[in-house]
């Protein structure tokens, strides 16, 4: 299919992939767990959270970001009837997506299903994964436009690889893209590009996610050079990588002629439960959704990367990554 026909699956419906604008390819609207909430957090407020999270949204479409991609699946605390109530109130588009989040086991409701399995049946999570794409997920009409996976120090169990390999069948069958958690300090990206190759998964249609924590110029060049997009999607989480560092690395990168198979992002959680509230702005004080609108793109623009290539990370990869064909 052309290019300009394609369109992705958002929140709110369809959207041209030429009309996604500034994109930042790797956030969170909420990562909150949703079984620890129910049971010990009896002062969770439904409607202050999503407004926390709808605030900070319009602030981020005020600065000049247009879309965000939400890789909230299976493991993270996926619930898509609260991301679209955030949806019907903002003005940025949000993609959402399928696959399963998990350093190590299938989630408990696969361990005894499955090929080969005590119930043994063609792979469930790909008939899952597909439905989410395809038909949409739950109840809510909402399509899934991207998969994700991961893959994290424990390397490729025997549950990473079943759930990887199920996103790279589902992505052979409706071409869409796939984004993975990788851990960039034991290399997993390289893993990932092994695995999905085989299923036969287009390399160009893979975000490398968490690139960005590493400095490793030669195992980022390899895995661009093998078609891939290097998620430097980390921003502001300073305690993987320093900020100069972060942007050191893009800058070389593009230097060296990679601006087309880069894309940044925060990995931020507009509400989450992964940090006590109090003291977090000591801790971590640029972790923020607004950080590379306000810091990096004024420094990447400072040190020498053009208007031009910006426009190759932020608007024109995205598209690329979610047009068919
Ligand atoms: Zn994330």
């Amino acid at each position: 299919m052309d290019a300009e026909l394609s369109s992705v699956e958002t929140l709110m419906g369809p959207v041209a992939v030429t009309a996604l604008g500034r994109t930042l390819m790797h956030e969170h609207l909420f990562n909150v767990g949703e079984e620890f909430q129910r049971n010990y957090v009896p002062e969770w407020d439904e409607d202050a959270a999503i407004q926390e999270v709808v605030d900070q949204l319009t602030e981020l479409k005020a600065l000049g970001i247009d879309t965000i991609v939400d890789p909230t699946v299976l493991g993270l605390g996926r619930n898509i009837e609260r991301a679209r109530q955030v949806g019907a109130r903002v003005d940025v588009n949000v993609i959402v997506a399928t696959g399963v989040y998990s350093y190590d086991s299938v989630p408990q409701q696969f361990y005894f299903r499955g090929p080969g399995m005590a119930f043994d049946e063609p792979e469930p999570l790909t008939a899952l994964f597909v439905k989410d794409i395809s038909e949409g997920i739950g109840e809510t009409g909402v399509k899934a436009g991207l998969l994700k996976c991961a893959i994290d120090k424990p390397g490729l169990t025997a549950g990473v690889e079943r759930i990887m390999r199920a996103a790279g069948q589902a992505h052979v069958q409706t071409g869409t893209p796939i984004t993975v958690h990788t851990d960039a300090e034991t290399k997993t990206g390289l893993i990932v590009q092994r695995v999905l190759a085989e299923e036969g998964v287009d390399l160009s249609k893979v975000v490398i996610g968490h690139s960005g924590d590493s400095t490793d110029l030669d195992y980022l060049c390899a895995l661009a050079e093998a078609g891939s997009l290097l998620g430097m999607d980390r921003f502001g989480l300073d305690l993987f990588c320093s900020f100069e560092d972060r942007v050191a690395t893009v800058i070389e990168l593009v230097r060296r002629g990679f601006a087309e198979k880069i894309v940044i992002s925060h990995d931020y959680a507009c509400c989450n439960d992964l940090f006590p509230t109090e003291g977090r702005g000591n801790v971590l004080p640029d972790f923020h959704i607004a950080h590379i609108s306000r810091d990096v793109i004024p420094e990447l623009l400072r040190r020498g990367v053009t208007e031009g290539q910006l426009d190759e990370i932020l608007i024109h990869n995205p598209a690329r990554y979610f047009s068919r064909g």
